[in-house]
């Protein structure tokens, strides 16, 4: 039995998991406390309630954005309530008297995957997370890659067009700019499409529209797929990995986004990697994938 913990922007969801499988589930919201030692406070609370004292969880982790699986803080993360340093995984660790691991939720994510879904015995995979930002992680040779400093594999912010969209990293040109939600609505911004459209959050009004037969939405996925592409090739000619996988709401609009970038892929891949390299969306329930993907750290 294994806790794993997804901390978002506004709300943590929690679940204990057996042999790959989430058997009970709890949320709380990150927002709203008092201090980050308050918010240390309630989410071991929410740990206890969902252990029983005939079987005590071996290990929490814990995925979060910005998180540093060598030191176990979170560092400064913009989407985050506290502003400062947070050493989540000691500090959990003193009021459950568990063994708590902290790690990066894209890391997170593809571990996940790795572990229990699509890149179930990859030995090398490649797994991105398309949503409010662009998260990747890579496995090579059986290992995921920390490098030295505990923050490798952001393949949202490798250069995809230099000088081009401002990112919120504070360069310019990232891939997160283009395929993240918000680059999909500043694409079909750009393209004239229908402000009305836009009035709705997220991507799926896109996608709707799209289905609808909207050039200008239509237009927004080719367009992701051909940067999408060409960031995803010039990671391939980097790692070589067996398989891809693409995580997130984007990804899930089946087709509309599949279609264009598995043939701009082809065109975009280093000629040796034809045929090699699989291009798959999650296998993962939703609810889930983060879930899973943190209580995977404590398997490391
Ligand atoms: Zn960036």
């Amino acid at each position: 039995m294994i806790i794993g913990i997804d901390i978002g922007g506004t709300s943590t969801k929690l679940g204990l998991v057996d042999q790959g499988k989430v058997v009970a589930r709890k949320s709380l919201p990150t927002t709203g406390h008092a201090s980050a030692d308050a918010f240390a406070d309630a989410l071991a609370d929410a740990v206890g309630q969902l252990t029983t004292d005939n079987e005590p969880p071996t290990g929490i982790g814990i995925g979060a954005p910005n998180a540093n699986q060598l030191t176990g803080i979170i560092e400064m993360a913009p989407n985050l309530p506290w502003k400062h340093d947070v050493q989540l995984a000691r500090m959990l660790e003193l009021r459950t008297g568990i063994p708590a691991v902290l790690g990066n939720d894209a890391n997170a994510a593809a571990l996940g995957e790795w572990r229990y879904g699509a890149g179930k015995g990859c030995k090398d995979l490649l797994m991105v997370t398309l949503g409010t930002g662009v998260g990747s992680g890579f496995i090579v040779n059986d290992q995921l890659v920390l490098g030295s400093h505990g923050n490798a594999g952001e393949l949202g912010h490798t250069t995809i067009v230099i000088d081009g969209r401002d990112c919120t990293c504070g360069r310019k040109g990232c891939l997160e700019a283009y395929v993240s939600i918000r680059g999909l609505r500043q694409t079909y911004s750009e393209l004239d499409g229908d402000p009305e459209v836009l009035k709705e959050e997220g991507v799926l009004c896109i996608a709707k529209a799209a289905q609808q037969g909207d050039t200008a939405a239509l237009q927004t996925f080719r367009h992701a797929a051909r940067w999408l592409a060409v960031g995803l090739a010039n990671a391939v000619a980097v790692t070589g990995p067996e398989r891809i996988v693409l995580f997130g709401g984007i990804a899930r609009n089946g087709e509309l986004l599949m279609a264009p970038l598995r043939e701009r892929f082809r065109q975009s891949l280093l000629n040796i990697y034809h045929g090699r390299v699989d291009l798959v969306a999650s296998a993962l329930p939703d609810n889930d994938a983060a879930i899973l993907g943190a209580a995977a750290l404590t398997t490391l």
